[in-house]
């Protein structure tokens, strides 16, 4: 007879506790899943649901030949290999495999070519080299939806409004938490409690990279991202993996919210940096652009014209034409009747400036870029229609940076059982942890695009086939 209360306490009901719940309980587990906020979902319902994996059911079905060697290759590449190799290789491995249990729990996505996050598809969200980022139809709010039908199928009990406050441990054993200050025993529990996103002094000491942005910092992560699994972690001597990495998406310096809200910036538009030169695709994926922008070592700006304002579409918070114009009064947009002026404007030399317009006019509206390759990125998302030159006075520019919070790398360092490991990289018994509450898995490069969901759903299914066979051997 166990003397528990249950085999497995999740925390947290994201992406991970929902794939940790639904999993352990498949595997024979009696399963409790405690929620602080009022709704199942944390920031997995609000993402586009986006989940790379290699070697799919999608991907065949569109002849996309994939595998896990390929994927492995790429994304330790991508991280410089900064990332243990082990357990990287056991995510690429499980990426596929967790996206067809997806599916059978009823996922829908369509093999089908998808030129954006927010089509189902199959969609090239990042730089990866094949076709790689499955997009499920109702974006996260559909995968929570399937996981949370999964979960009651399977008789896990849920405790909504419930913040865990810490784990109980004995003899060095991690053997159940506190949570509205009663005590529940289990034979093993699991850390999904999402990121830390939301506290300002985690973020200070885990990801001070975010300060930078200054002002213009904002936060899209859910709220229930306030890093708790870093309390947990500090009383078991848990080991923090990922600490110095998140993922910041450049943005208008006066944007605030998340694209699907905010709007998007003029298509014909060009980024230069201090130096009045150009430096990037304009569209380069989030996996890369934040870097690219902070490499230029100062500010960077992007430009563009009337006509390219006037043309924004109407409905949208921070991309909004009346609004740019509304800017420029307080700065976060600058305008000027000619180049050379806007020059004068940003702090850039005239004759750079000039000759950087010139050169994009003379290549991007002829769809072709010789020197960023933006046509290719454009082709890429269904974009083929030629971009309008920047020639319409007055001309505008503004910030871009880094400056949207949306998630955060570091957690409680795993191994391959998803096991967290203390200082000593010893597996603490009875302790699991995944999403962005799990550290290692997640590197200084987002793997784009569905880095996030594709390290929450497939490790906290780990993390729960784990604690079961732990809790009920
Ligand atoms: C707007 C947006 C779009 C995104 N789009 C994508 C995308 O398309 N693809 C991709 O790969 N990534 C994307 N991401 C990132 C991705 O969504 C997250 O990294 C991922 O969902 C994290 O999953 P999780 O289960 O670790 O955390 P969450 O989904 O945040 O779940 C954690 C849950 O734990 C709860 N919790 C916290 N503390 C406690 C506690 N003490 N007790 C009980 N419960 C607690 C929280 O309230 C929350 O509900 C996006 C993120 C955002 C914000």
């Amino acid at each position: 007879m166990s003397d528990h209360d249950f085999d497995v306490i999740v925390i947290g009901g994201g992406g991970a506790g929902l794939a940790a719940a639904v999993s352990a309980a498949e595997r024979g587990a009696s399963v409790i899943l405690f929620e602080a906020e009022g709704e199942l979902g944390g920031s997995t319902q609000l993402s586009a649901g986006m989940f790379t994996a290699a070697g799919t059911s999608v991907q065949k079905e569109l002849g996309v030949d994939d595998s896990v060697d390929r994927f492995f290759q790429h994304y330790m590449d991508l991280n410089q290999w900064l990332l243990k190799p082990g357990l990287v290789r056991r995510f690429c491995e499980l990426s596929g495999p967790t996206l067809e249990w997806l599916l059978g729990l009823g996922l829908e996505v369509p093999a089908q070519l998808s030129g954006n996050a927010h089509t189902p598809g199959l969609c090239r969200a990042g730089v990866e080299d094949v076709w790689r980022a499955h997009v499920p139809k109702d974006q996260g709010y559909g995968l929570v939806q399937v996981l949370d039908r999964a979960r009651r199928a399977a008789g896990v009990e849920v405790a909504l409004h419930t913040r865990v406050e810490r784990l109980l441990v004995e003899d060095g054993r991690v053997s159940g938490v506190v949570a509205d200050g009663v005590e529940l025993h289990a034979g093993g529990v699991v850390v999904a409690s999402g990121g830390l996103a939301q506290d300002d002094a985690l973020v200070k000491r885990f990801f001070p990279d975010a300060l930078a942005a200054g002002d213009s910092l904002f936060v899209v992560a859910a709220p229930g991202s306030r890093g708790d699994h870093i309390g947990f972690g500090e009383q078991v001597d848990a080991s923090v993996a990922g600490a110095g990495w998140g993922l910041m998406l450049p943005t208008a310096e006066f944007v605030r919210h998340h694209h699907w809200q905010a709007g998007f910036p003029p298509v014909s538009r060009v980024h230069v940096n201090s130096r009045g030169r150009r430096f990037m695709d304009e569209d380069a994926s989030y996996a890369v652009s934040g870097g690219l922008i902070e490499a230029q070592g100062g500010p960077a700006w992007m430009v563009f014209d009337e006509a390219a304002r006037l043309a924004l579409p109407a409905g949208y918070a921070d991309w909004e034409a009346d609004r740019v114009t509304d800017l420029v009064a307080g700065g976060a947009v600058r305008r000027a009747d000619s180049v050379e002026d806007l020059a004068a404007e940003i702090d850039v030399p005239a004759d750079h400036l000039l000759a950087t317009v010139s050169r994009w006019n003379q290549q991007l509206p002829q769809g072709s870029d010789i020197d960023f390759q933006r046509d290719q990125t454009l082709a890429a998302k269904g974009a083929t229609a030629p971009l309008a030159e920047i020639a319409s006075p007055p001309f505008y520019a503004t910030r871009v940076l880094p400056a949207e919070l949306v998630c955060t790398h570091a957690g409680l360092e795993i191994d391959v059982r998803a096991s967290v490991l203390d200082s000593r990289a010893r597996p603490i018994p009875g302790l699991h942890a995944a999403g962005e509450a799990g550290g290692g898995v997640l590197g200084n490069r987002y793997v784009g695009g569905g880095n996030a969901i594709a390290n929450a759903v497939t490790m906290g299914r780990l993390a729960g086939q784990s604690a079961a066979a732990g809790a009920t051997a």
